[in-house]
């Protein structure tokens, strides 16, 4: 009798420990299938924030690769919506453009126009500059800072080096100074910066082209990673072949940044997008459609 009465017992603690089994695969599927109807939807609005002609396009290269050449180059700005908030990141053309004729710098290398102010572009949206949390750009040159002053409200996420080297004396009686003055609620960034903290929307330290370049990466719902390059290249054929343009804060830096930036696409199999680049503009959709 003994015999039997342990041999039962025995018999249902197996089916109940199984039964349990099933119970945590149950539990573990739904919160998978869960975690996958709720992946935070990340918004990717590119809008145009000018026109640039090279008429010399040999300053992109520190050889004589585009000797003669002249190409053009689409300005971009983008508009990444969280759940958590909204943020800028590059400013396009100075806003002083809109409505001008194209305007060719001193230097005759390059010939820039913008057809519409961001105030009135975010107006289409609905949107003004006071509903941005955060505005990053990669860069503090010109064609990346033009529309910045308007958003003196949002945090500026900006790499240490590179406030330091925007705010010094010697830019600050330069063009590229004038646009960030406005921007006073700071976050210095040293390294990668994760904006929202849940990995989809990431500033990613690219040191070179000047002292605290950054790119962008986002991980969307549906269209998987994305890179924005900002002017780590400026075309198609300086990723090709490591190009550096000549005008260049460190050479090495940005040979070691395009390194880290190859590595990093491969690994998240990022979609990249060079953002001077006019077929990658095209390649992305601009108002009202969006990349999620
Ligand atoms: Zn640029």
């Amino acid at each position: 009798m003994k015999k039997v009465i342990l041999l039962l017992i025995l018999i249902i603690s197996f089916i109940s420990c199984k039964d349990f089994k099933k119970g945590v695969e149950d539990g573990y599927n739904a919160a998978q299938e869960e975690a996958e109807l709720k992946k935070t939807e990340v918004k990717l609005y590119t809008l145009d924030g000018g026109n640039v002609l090279v008429n010399k396009l040999e300053i992109f290269a520190q050889d004589d690769a585009f000797k003669g050449q002249s190409k053009t180059f689409a300005d971009a700005f983008y508009i990444v919506e969280h759940p958590n908030g909204r943020l800028l990141w590059d400013a396009g053309l100075a806003e002083g453009l809109v409505g001008q004729e194209p305007f060719t710098t001193p230097n005759g290398a390059f010939t820039v126009s913008r057809k519409d102010s961001i105030v009135s572009q975010l107006k289409a949206l609905n949107l003004t500059p006071k509903d941005f949390n955060y505005i990053a750009l990669s860069h503090s040159h010109f064609d990346h800072t033009g529309s910045a002053s308007k958003f003196s409200e949002a945090t500026w996420l900006v790499q240490e080096s590179e406030y330091n080297f925007i705010t010094s004396d010697e830019q600050k009686k330069g063009d590229n100074y004038p646009p960030i003055a406005t921007l006073t609620k700071v976050k210095k960034l040293n390294g990668d910066h994760d904006v929202f903290g849940d990995g989809t929307v990431i500033i990613k330290s690219m040191p070179g082209h000047t002292p605290g370049h950054q790119v962008l990466y986002l991980n969307l719902a549906e269209a998987g990673s994305i890179l924005l390059t900002g002017d780590l290249y400026h075309l198609q054929e300086n990723r090709d072949n490591r190009g550096v343009p000549s005008f260049n804060f460190n050479v090495d830096q940005t040979l070691k940044s395009m390194d880290a930036f190859e590595a990093f696409a491969k690994e998240t199999n990022a979609k990249v997008y060079i953002q001077h680049s006019v077929e990658d503009f095209n390649k992305l959709p601009k108002y009202p459609k969006f990349l999620k």
